[in-house]
């Protein structure tokens, strides 16, 4: 059986997902024990996507880094599923759907908050491919998530509103993203 660090397997677990924050925060948070993953192990690899890498139109600084990474870990798991940010053109959480607003600000919608983000992986684009440098041949599933173009989706496990009492805004939906986490303090895919 495979051991590998835990500080590692959350990296990749999350994926981009993780260079939201800072490294030295998610080290700090993850102490450096022993996980042993086995034939009920996933690992979830979330939106190592070209429009989140250096170049993309909704960058993570240097989340390159991850690649490797995320490929290193992945040859501990027999079982890998990936995310990809999945959007229609002219989607609702696109700032340039909405005439007069710019990136990063927040409008209110139906389902709640909704912060603006620059256009990112419209479906069928390069920008949406998934990195070349990610090499899990044996990934079984992909997970599209964003394709309904009236409503923003960052969770991979969750549509925003299924499933609960109430409609949620997608920033409270997302466990990785806590809903008072503001765009000034982020730096990754939404
Ligand atoms: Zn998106």
């Amino acid at each position: 059986m495979t051991v590998i660090d835990r500080r590692l397997f959350v990296f990749g677990l999350c994926g981009m997902g993780l260079t939201w924050t800072s490294v030295g925060r998610i080290n700090s948070a993850c102490a450096a024990t022993k996980i042993s993953p086995d034939e009920r192990s996933v690992l979830i690899v979330v939106d190592v996507q070209n429009c989140f890498l250096p170049g993309g139109s909704l960058a993570v600084k240097d989340g390159e880094q991850v690649v490797p990474i995320v490929n290193r870990i992945a040859r501990a798991f027999a079982n890998v599923v990936m995310t990809q940010d999945w959007h229609t053109p002219g989607h609702i959480s696109f700032a340039s759907t909405h005439p007069g607003r710019k990136p990063f600000e927040t409008i209110n919608l139906a389902y709640g908050d909704q912060v603006l983000w620059p256009d990112h992986c419209v479906q069928g684009t390069s920008s949406a491919d998934i990195s070349k440098d990610i090499s899990i041949s044996h990934a079984q599933l992909i997970v599209r998530k964003g394709y309904n173009k009236d409503m923003d989706s960052y969770s991979a496990l969750q549509s925003p509103g299924v499933g609960r009492d109430r409609p949620r805004g997608p920033a409270a939906d997302r466990a990785d993203c806590p809903p008072n986490d503001t765009p000034s303090t982020r730096s990754g895919p939404r």
